[in-house]
């Protein structure tokens, strides 16, 4: 068969676009018939296999690429199993030539792109591999010492020094088909629950895909970029971009996002950097995982690894279900139950709440988010949990110790974010909403609350959790004494 006649294979991974996809976009410029596939390899990636909200997300995700690439001509594969034992069968039934794909920074992933890059060397088949996930090689951003970096705000700056992304490019009109190749039915891989059915508040709340990405995008850009600084810490109101979860499933490109935003800043005077800093946090995540790939399970600084966490079973199913007693904390993780989100700010509280006042390990917090959360990210989850314990890069201070109630007062003031997810409070006002303990029997009885009867008493006392985090913190050699 001549070359020109036998197709490639377009391996998506973290990478479901058409659009701005250099893996899609070279595949294509090759000429020859394209065989796109995707592979649910739940082997692979040994405990951070797809979580229960994430494999709900990929279902979506796929009918979207799915109808995307019919559209275009041409048909998505899918095929379960083995990464490399799958796609080492789809090249030798087609005749491939050469395989295309982005790169991955999580290292499963990345030992998985090793090994297939052995098999398809002993085929003859060449990899071409194309950044599609981030703004900048993993590896690229350097020190001035060729290092990599691990504070924050200096590799920001060496972000923002380089060349900005280039321009998205457009989603290519016609891909050549392929031969036709077998699939799996989607709905024999049984992403989605049954019963229960607990995905009815996702559906409710998101739409996956890449048409559901650029809506989100354009809806942000249009009506919250220009308040982002100002609104973006308050979970009851729409600030944030919410665009999470379409990035870490490459529903849209982060160099899209860049230049959307760029684009309205430069039309109306709009301030973005703040925006622009968040995109980076992202960038800085992968950074850190890359380089340093035991971050999801280990504490980056060494000293933190004797921290005398507790096995306090009832106190993390509680942190879990939302039932802690501290309504900031509550709302939060009633949020990511029902929706498969939390806001940041209120990540931040509910991370801090475990870790400090629980004194439960962030590994257990990692573990939840990754089933629970439709973002959940492998860099992202594993740096912020390390961040808000105190023991990554760059990391918040171990005795910096969020107050869920003050923070709740601070960035919901009026209450209305905890009185939506926590119906059991909605009469209570603005002066005790986020200290129930507090209100005298007779605005409680008014409003319809008892604690510890309708809604729980504070499974810890603030000040006393704290202390408690602080003598923990301090018994560890060289960060008590630092
Ligand atoms: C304990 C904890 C765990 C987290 N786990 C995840 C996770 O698994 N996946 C995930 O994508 N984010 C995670 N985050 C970061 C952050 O909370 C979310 O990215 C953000 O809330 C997403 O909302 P948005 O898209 O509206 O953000 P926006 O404010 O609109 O920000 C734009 C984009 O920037 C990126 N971003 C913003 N903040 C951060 C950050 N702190 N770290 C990394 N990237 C950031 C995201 O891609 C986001 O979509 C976590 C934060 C904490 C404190």
């Amino acid at each position: 068969m001549a070359n020109a006649a036998r197709p490639v294979v377009l391996w998506f991974r973290g990478d479901l676009r058409l659009r701005d996809q250099g893996a899609v976009a070279a595949a294509v410029a090759t000429g020859q018939p394209v065989v796109p596939l995707y592979v649910l390899d739940d082997e692979t990636p040994g405990r951070w296999r797809l979580g229960g909200a994430s494999r709900w997300w990929l279902d979506g995700s796929l009918r979207s690429l799915a109808a995307d690439l019919a559209g275009a001509g041409s048909q998505l594969v899918l095929r379960r199993g083995e990464t490399v034992a799958a796609l080492s069968g789809l090249v030798h039934e087609t005749g491939a030539t050469a395989v295309f794909a982005g790169v991955a920074v999580e290292p499963w992933a990345r030992a998985l792109s090793e090994r297939l890059e052995t098999a398809m060397r002993q085929s003859g088949v060449a990899v071409h591999w194309h950044r599609t996930v981030s703004l900048f090689d993993a590896d690229a951003i350097r020190t001035q010492s060729n290092g990599p970096y691990s504070v924050y705000s200096p590799f920001a700056r060496a972000c923002f020094a380089r060349q900005p992304p280039r321009p998205p490019s457009d989603a290519p009109a016609r891909i050549l088909a392929g031969p036709d190749c077998s699939s799996d039915d989607l709905n024999s891989w049984k992403l989605t629950p049954t019963s229960p059915d607990w995905a009815g508040g996702l559906r409710e709340s998101w739409m996956p895909g890449e048409g559901g990405a650029r809506v989100q995008l354009r809806r942000f850009v249009a009506d919250a970029l220009g308040q982002y600084d100002g609104t973006r810490n308050v979970p009851s109101v729409e600030g944030t971009s919410r665009l999470s979860p379409h990035l870490h499933f490459g529903e849209i490109s982060a160099g899209e996002v860049w230049h959307a935003a760029r684009g309205a800043a430069a039309d109306t005077g709009k301030p973005l950097e703040t925006f622009l800093k968040e995109v980076l946090w992202r960038e800085f995540s992968m950074h850190l995982l890359w380089h340093h790939p035991r971050l999801p399970e280990e504490p980056l600084r060494r000293e933190f690894g004797s921290m005398p966490f507790r096995q306090d079973r009832a106190a993390l199913a509680a942190w879990r279900r939302g039932r802690t007693g501290i309504p900031m904390v509550d709302a939060g993780m009633r949020q990511l139950w029902q929706t498969g989100w939390m806001h940041n700010r209120v990540r931040l509280v509910v991370a801090s709440f475990l870790v400090k006042h629980l004194l439960i390990s962030w590994q257990e917090g990692e573990s939840w988010f990754w089933d629970t959360l439709v973002d959940a990210d492998l860099a992202s989850n594993s740096a912020n949990w390390q961040w808000i314990a105190g023991c990554g890069a760059d990391a918040a201070p171990y005795f910096r110790v969020f107050n869920p109630a003050l923070q709740g007062a601070k960035f919901d003031p009026s209450g209305d974010y905890v009185r939506r997810f926590v119906p059991e409070l909605t009469r209570l006002g603005k002066q005790y909403i986020h200290t129930p303990w507090d209100a005298p029997e007779t605005v409680l009885a008014e409003a319809g609350v008892r604690v510890g009867e309708t809604y729980p008493r504070p499974i810890v006392g603030l000040e006393a959790g704290r202390n408690r985090a602080l003598a923990a913190y301090r018994s560890l050699d060289r960060v008590g004494a630092g």
